[in-house]
């Protein structure tokens, strides 16, 4: 097994003026790269905050948290920085695009911290926008494009600096049925060329495309286990009229 992500007795205590709130609790878990985990459990339950851990925007009250093998925990936020640039891809349940701003110069934009010529960014974009579909959407704004095509937008920038991990909040949360099946199949297909999702999910069905699922409770993960009878994102769409 490959690790990619590995926690070890992981505490986040949130603090606002005398009180300490305990939002995730000693938690443990590893994952393999290649895996596809879908988080789930009830509102308040710890999973933003396990993302937000996870995707380097904060940093745990205690325990460890081991990136392709190499302690995150500890670093200073501008270490902490260029690892979620070059190592992480997020994705959220509002897209999060610029208003202002065209398909290609949303996928631009992490590529803005890093030394690449414009015509080198304009490539990439361009590929990564191709290879979620929306090859024809390039100079299209936001609010010219479905939501299922923002979603895929944003995908595009999450995939543009070629991560390993994927963490995505809920990402279908504002998506009909179709669409969010049509987001799932490009998520599996993402999966199948070695990318590691992991994602949000309150709904059972979302969380069957995923190889396992993970549940959380007060903090706690209640349970952990692979998902059977796996769900292919592209074989519903063909039941779907
Ligand atoms: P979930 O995503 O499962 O709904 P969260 O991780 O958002 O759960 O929240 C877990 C607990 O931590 C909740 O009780 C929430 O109110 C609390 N919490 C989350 N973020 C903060 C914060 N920044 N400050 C204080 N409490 C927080
Ligand atoms: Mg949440």
């Amino acid at each position: 097994m490959d690790p990619l992500i590995q926690v070890d007795g992981l505490w986040k205590v949130y603090r606002t003026g005398d009180i300490e709130l305990p939002a995730l609790k000693g938690v443990s878990f590893t994952v393999a790269r290649g895996e596809f985990v879908a988080l789930m459990g009830p509102s308040g339950s710890g999973k933003s905050t396990l993302m937000h851990l996870l995707g380097c925007l904060d940093r745990p009250t205690r325990g460890r948290y081991l990136l392709e093998g190499s302690e995150v925990g500890g670093l200073q936020p501008n270490d902490l920085a260029r690892i979620r640039n070059q190592k992480i891809g997020f994705v959220f349940q509002g897209f999060n695009l610029l208003s202002r701003t065209t398909a290609l110069e949303n996928v631009e934009l992490p590529m803005l911290y890093e030394e690449s010529s414009g015509k080198e960014r304009v490539a990439r974009a361009r590929e990564a926008l191709e290879r979620v579909g929306l090859g024809n959407r390039l100079y299209h704004y936001p609010n010219q494009l479905s939501g299922g095509q923002q979603q895929r937008v944003a995908i595009a920038r999450a995939l543009v600096m070629q991560p390993s991990l994927i963490l995505a909040d809920e990402p279908t949360g504002n998506l009909d049925t179709r669409t969010s099946v049509e987001i799932m199949a490009l998520f599996q297909e993402l999966n199948e060329a070695g990318i590691t999702p992991l994602l949000v999910t309150h709904e059972p069905d979302i969380a069957q495309y995923a190889s396992r699922i993970i549940r959380f409770r007060d903090g706690e993960i209640q349970s952990d286990r692979a998902v059977e009878g796996r769900a292919n994102a592209k074989q519903t769409l063909e039941t779907l009229v």
